[in-house]
């Protein structure tokens, strides 16, 4: 995968992954390996969540920069910006395009939490994700002075750019609705607000049943969005996880699975299970149009890679593999 755009090593459709920054150097070095393990598989990038505030900061640009550094693959920064100021959102976006990150998620963030939830507490000044999108571009466009060229010898030598601009500037979307949606146009309409300030992509909240994507898709179109939209899924292999992430998004767990990964005590079967449900689920993305899968990860390489095994979604090695036993 060392080729400039991967295209020979890439799978097809793309696949991204979404990670968390680790709290502990244990779990620093045990993510270390799951980006190795991810990285074969050739992701068109792979994100890494922020923490609200800023708490995360440090530790985000940490897992970032390994990714550059060690890997091919293209690292994408979460951003929130409740609670910042603009001259705050700006050095933090400064930061990142620094580090060398030219790919963002532009998240308004939740505020704090005990805050009330209700009086839009906690926001300053960037109340939502399209003013975080503008302000990106914004700063990016600021930062890039068309320089010379520096070829010796020749006069007015062509400007050109020092730094590329930001490759993906992506938002979050809500196939099920954001928890304090009116309904589901608004949920269009706020999207489509997204795309006018400089999105170029959006990626899914989970969503468990696959018309609830593929409804939303066709919404967001009659509403007038053309930005791509990746399935965002997670294979789910114990029943307290998925409880959990019930209460974290709002999104209803679907019964079917939490019932037969509560009924199974084997923790190896309950594995099979998640990945068969999420499979499932890609497939049937997938074939209703989905441009690709942004896979959310747990900061395990395992379930992630069995989805896509299960899809039938080669890795390099099985492609050279092939390749091997055809040239034979
Ligand atoms: P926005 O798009 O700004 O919308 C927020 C709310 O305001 C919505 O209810 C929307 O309908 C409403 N709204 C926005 N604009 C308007 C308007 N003009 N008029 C009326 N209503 C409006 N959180 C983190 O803290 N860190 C992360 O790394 C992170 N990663 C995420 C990744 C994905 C793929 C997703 C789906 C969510 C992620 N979140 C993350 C959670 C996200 O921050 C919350 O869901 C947050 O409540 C909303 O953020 P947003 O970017 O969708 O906000």
């Amino acid at each position: 995968g060392s080729d400039v755009d991967g295209t020979d090593c890439r799978p097809r459709p793309p696949i991204s992954f979404e990670l968390f920054p680790p709290r502990t150097d244990a779990a620093a070095l045990a993510l270390g390996r799951t980006i190795d393990r991810l990285a074969e598989v050739c992701p068109a990038f792979i994100s890494v969540t922020f923490g609200a505030g800023g708490s995360s900061r440090d530790r985000s640009l940490t897992v970032l920069r390994y990714m550059l550094e060690h890997t091919d693959v293209q690292p994408m920064a979460h951003l929130t910006c409740v609670g910042s100021s603009h001259a705050e959102a700006n050095r933090l976006v400064r930061e990142f395009l620094d580090a060398g990150i030219t790919s963002f998620l532009a998240l308004r963030g939740d505020p704090p939490s005990g805050a009330d939830a209700d009086a839009d507490a906690g926001i300053r000044d960037l109340g939502s994700a399209a003013e975080l999108v503008q302000l990106i571009h914004r700063v990016q466009e600021e930062r890039e002075p068309f320089g010379q060229s520096g070829i010796p010898g020749m006069p007015g030598a062509t400007r050109i750019r020092e730094r590329p601009r930001p490759e993906r500037v992506a938002v979050a979307a809500f196939p099920t609705g954001h928890p304090r949606s009116r309904g589901l146009s608004q949920d269009v309409d706020n999207l489509l607000a997204k795309e006018i300030a400089g999105a170029n992509l959006a990626i899914t909240q989970l969503f468990w049943h696959a018309d609830d994507y593929l409804a939303f898709v066709e919404r967001a179109r009659a509403g007038g969005v053309t930005i791509p939209i990746l399935p965002g899924i997670m294979p789910v292999t114990t029943p307290a996880r998925l409880a959990r992430l019930e209460e974290l998004t709002g999104v209803p767990a679907p019964s079917e699975l939490a019932i037969s990964l509560e009924i199974e005590p084997d923790a190896d079967a309950q594995f099979d299970l998640g990945v068969e449900y999420a499979a499932r689920l890609a497939d049937e993305v997938l074939a209703g149009g989905a441009p690709g899968l942004h896979l959310y990860t747990f900061n395990r390489h395992e379930a992630v890679l069995a989805v896509l095994d299960r899809l039938g979604i080669r890795t390099p090695a099985q492609l050279t593999t092939e390749r091997n036993t055809r040239q034979r």
